[in-house]
């Protein structure tokens, strides 16, 4: 691999909750930029984390899309540590732009991110490939505006859970019913989900359902959507965890206009279908790109025009 890396890796960019980000270069052009993610490996798998764990990260790097970042590499260092060579994204992150009170933007720019996201949801699932945490944080931004799905959860499951405990990022926020019931199998419909949080929280600057616990999360879908009832969701009250709230009945269209003004009517058509509790109810990625709002006024900002972070 290293042949085409120069052999000195560059300064730190930043550092995560179980990962240490520095800036490489290729050596055939100096001059290109790289991102060298060195994830500190789980105790657990020290001794396996050889070829089985680094094929399956592996099968990643085949994935090319514009809208999923670039995996050039991926290898074991000296000192066990799993190493992604990833495309290098200086323009930072979706949650650094919600949360930026001096950065404004309107729907025709929250169009045109969440465009940029669902056509990187659905090339993931269409080659089998889920994300399984979309979440602000993990949605970096390219110099040229493009917004790209990073941080797979594939391999941080190998990340060693007892490090850095303290920063651990609250992922809670835009986990899907079926998850939090527990349930085994589960659907690019998870994606989904969280796509829809994402959604409502560009449009909303602040995280939409900011659960306390896994319970308080559910107690908190259920408030804000409906209650999972057999009648809804057929099969729910089979799931391990599944508690039941108090009954709320299922939130209709006015509700989600209501909460989403700016979003429009179609526009709250969309997020409505995103955050049906029912994960086979649940629009598919290609049903939200086939979605009419993408061409309903405002048409999204064109990358050039976009907000940028300061
Ligand atoms: P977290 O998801 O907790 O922010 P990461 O380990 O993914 O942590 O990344 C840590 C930091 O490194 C990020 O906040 C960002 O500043 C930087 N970083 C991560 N990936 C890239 C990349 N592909 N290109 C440029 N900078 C990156």
């Amino acid at each position: 691999f290293s042949l085409r890396l120069t052999d000195r890796i560059g300064k730190k960019l930043g550092e995560g909750t179980y990962a240490i980000v520095y800036l490489g270069h290729f050596r055939d052009d100096p001059s290109s930029c790289v991102a060298i993610k060195k994830i500190k490996v789980n105790a657990e798998y020290k001794d396996g984390l050889t070829m089985d764990a680094i094929r399956e990260v592996k099968y990643l790097q085949e994935l090319s899309h514009r809208n999923v970042i670039a995996l050039h590499d991926v290898f074991s260092s000296k000192d066990q540590n799993l190493n992604l060579v990833l495309e290098f994204l200086p323009g930072g992150d979706l949650e650094m732009l919600i949360k930026d009170g001096d950065i404004h933007y309107g729907v025709g720019d929250v169009k045109a991110w969440m465009g940029m996201l669902a056509r990187g949801v659905w090339f993931c699932h269409e080659n089998f490939v889920l994300h399984r945490d979309i979440k602000p944080n993990n949605l970096l931004i390219a110099a040229d505006g493009e917004v790209k799905l990073a941080d797979f959860g594939l391999a941080r499951s190998f990340a060693d859970p007892y490090l850095n405990m303290t920063h651990q990022v609250i992922t809670r926020w835009y986990r899907p019913p079926e998850l939090l019931f527990g349930a085994k199998q589960y659907s690019g419909a998870v994606d989904v989900w969280s796509m829809g949080m994402v959604f409502a929280e560009l449009l909303l600057r602040v995280p939409l359902l900011a659960g306390m616990s896994d319970l308080d999360q559910i107690s908190k879908i259920c408030e804000a959507f409906g209650t999972p009832t057999e009648e809804n969701w057929p099969g729910v009250t089979q799931l391990a965890n599944y508690v039941a709230d108090k009954a709320v009945p299922v939130q209709g269209r006015d509700f989600f206009l209501r909460q989403f003004p700016t979003a429009g009517p179609v526009g709250a058509d969309l997020l409505m279908s995103m955050c049906v509790l029912d994960p086979r109810k649940r629009a598919t990625a290609l049903q939200v790109l086939q979605h009419k709002w993408w061409t309903t006024e405002p048409r999204p900002t064109k990358n050039e025009d976009l907000p940028r972070k300061s």
